[in-house]
């Protein structure tokens, strides 16, 4: 079999750990596997590179901070490779450029327009492991792109994709996916099977085991694709598709994002289009908006809230401080001391009472929601930061997944 392995940050934390994978690699080899293996950075390593960039701009040049955090992974790469080449295997690391990873130009959250396996092919013919820096790729004009925050999960499913692999695996931390973040609620369950699109959703939702557009890129490669843990043996996760899950939970599992912001308008203008024209700017900019809430119009004005994550906050503030200079806003109010709890189940399809049940864990521990949206197999709501653990807890309890 081609199989991919992806090592997070943990996983080659440190010198050891990187002896570990290899380790892993050569046993996976003599079991007569073909091994492509594809790293990040050492745990830590990509947010000191950033916190190196920040100290010289609050608005460091983005193709140069691809130039930078791309080197993490090129030195767990390179040290793998030696680490393999000393044990007696023909090893060889690439950068994403030699992977032939092809990405468009937008620096810092690139995306991936085409692989060309053309040198790993040769390299695999010609008997060797590949070692891949993960998380980058190559722009046109020639410039390191790096694929956003957590992004060496896309390059191995890219690679195993473009490979036609028989299988990914993304080694990390934990022994796969849980119920819910098992550093959060150490009762979390983890699950054997669980279907492209709830992981779409919990990850989205704030489960940062798997990178979001590594789990859209699976489902739409279909690629097989396996959370495990580096430091065990234990089986991990398949994540599969819908059908080949026998049975299905009504709930799968809760997901917690902490990166959320809220705006609130009061005394918007209550005319046609004012809607519009707020979230086109804000869209223009740049800007994720992600919960809308608009209360009913009073006396000419309406009350428009909506969420953004913490880091587009400032953006967000810029385009409404324009609608507040031509009247068409009287005032805003910024929170970033909120929080976004989801409950994730495709089950939920067909059944009701699911979302009454959430809505009543969090009034019997007294926590507010802001805000609720909901989609045919999540529901998240809205609250304050300082309830996001209780409110996991609370509502894995209530679901029964610890069972
Ligand atoms: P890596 O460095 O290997 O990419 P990450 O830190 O990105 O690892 O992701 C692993 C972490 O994701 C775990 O340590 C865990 O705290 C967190 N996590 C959040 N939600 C879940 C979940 N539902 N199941 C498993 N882990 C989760
Ligand atoms: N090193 C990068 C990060 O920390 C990419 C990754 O680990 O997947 O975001
Ligand atoms: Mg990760």
């Amino acid at each position: 079999m081609l199989i991919v392995q992806k090592f997070g940050g943990t996983s080659v934390g440190d010198l050891e750990c990187i002896q570990n994978v290899a380790n892993r690699i050569a046993q996976t080899v003599a079991q007569g596997h073909t091994v492509v293996a594809v790293v990040s950075a050492m745990s830590g390593e990509t947010n000191k590179l950033v916190s190196y960039a920040e100290h010289f701009s609050d608005n460091p040049v983005r193709a140069e901070v691809d130039m930078l955090l791309s080197s993490g992974e090129r030195v767990t790469a390179s040290l793998l490779a030696i680490a393999l080449n000393e044990m007696g295997h023909k090893a060889t690391s690439m950068t994403g450029r030699r992977a032939g990873i092809l990405t468009n130009s937008w620096h810092t959250k690139a995306r991936i327009e085409h692989i060309d396996p053309t040198i790993m092919h040769t390299a695999l013919d010609d008997g060797n492991i590949i070692v891949v820096a993960g998380f980058q790729g190559i722009a046109e004009d020639g410039r390191v792109t790096t694929l956003g925050r957590g992004g060496s999960d896309l390059s191995a499913v890219a690679i195993a994709g473009a490979l036609k692999a028989n299988l990914c695996e993304i080694y990390t931390d934990v022994e796969g996916i849980y119920t819910t973040d098992p550093r959060i609620e150490p009762n979390a369950r983890k699950i054997d099977k669980i279907s492209y699109d709830e992981m779409l959703e919990l990850a989205s939702l704030g489960a940062k085991v798997l990178q979001t557009r590594s789990v859209e890129m699976a489902k739409k490669l279909n690629v097989n694709l396996v959370t495990r843990s580096s430091f065990s043996n234990a089986e991990g996760t398949l994540i599969t598709n819908e059908e080949d899950i026998m049975e299905q939970a009504l709930v799968s599992g809760i997901a917690l994002d902490k990166n959320q912001a809220r705006v609130s308008m009061r005394g918007v203008v209550d005319r046609p289009g004012i809607a519009s024209d707020i979230f086109t700017a804000l869209a223009k900019s740049g800007v994720n908006v992600d919960m809308i809430i608009q209360t009913v119009g009073y006396d000419g004005t309406t009350h428009l809230g909506f969420t953004v994550p913490t880091t587009e906050i400032g953006d967000a503030k810029n385009i409404v401080q324009i609608f507040i200079d031509n009247n068409e806003v009287q005032e805003a109010e910024y929170d970033d001391s909120i929080c976004k709890v989801s409950v994730v189940g495709v089950g939920m399809k067909s059944h009701t009472g699911v979302a009454a049940k959430g809505f009543s864990t969090m009034a019997d521990e007294n926590i507010n929601i802001m805000m609720i949206s909901t989609s045919e197999i999540k529901i998240s709501m809205i609250i304050e930061e300082k309830y996001a653990e209780l409110a996991v807890r609370s509502l894995h309890s209530t679901y029964e997944l610890e069972k």
